[in-house]
């Protein structure tokens, strides 16, 4: 697979399709699974840091709806057991402590809270 900026861009494009019609669906662990993807697929954008690349994710989170509800939403499932074996891993605020630094809930499995794409942590890990 190849990992280009324009790829990316066309990944995402249709990951903010997908969100958008899963919504409507009212299909919530769908929408989990591409609001994940969408995050992913920025991550790998910033890390290729084409010039002018902030715009396009901001156009594209702006198209999806996603700000700090989608933070709340992304931080239900494990972002990195998630990436490391592909499995959703939901992490729950009944059962998961709070990070003290990120007040993202940690994973029990991998010990992960807040995500690089909202800032990490630099607390636990
Ligand atoms: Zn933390
Ligand atoms: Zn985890």
């Amino acid at each position: 697979m190849n990992d280009s900026t324009d790829s990316l861009m066309v990944q995402l494009g249709t990951y903010v399709s997908d969100l958008h019609s899963e919504r409507d669906s009212g299909n919530t662990t769908a929408v989990r699974g591409s609001t994940i993807k969408i995050f992913i697929a920025i991550e790998k954008l910033r890390k290729l840091g084409e010039p002018g690349i902030e715009n396009a994710i901001g156009m594209a989170l702006d198209r999806a709806h996603l700000d700090l509800d989608a933070a709340s939403d992304y931080r239900n499932v494990c972002w990195h057991c998630y990436r490391e074996e592909g499995t959703r891993r939901l992490v729950d605020a009944r059962t998961e402590k709070t990070c003290p630094g990120c007040e993202w809930l940690i994973c029990f499995h991998c010990g992960h809270c807040r995500a690089p794409e909202f800032g990490g942590c630099g607390t636990v890990l």
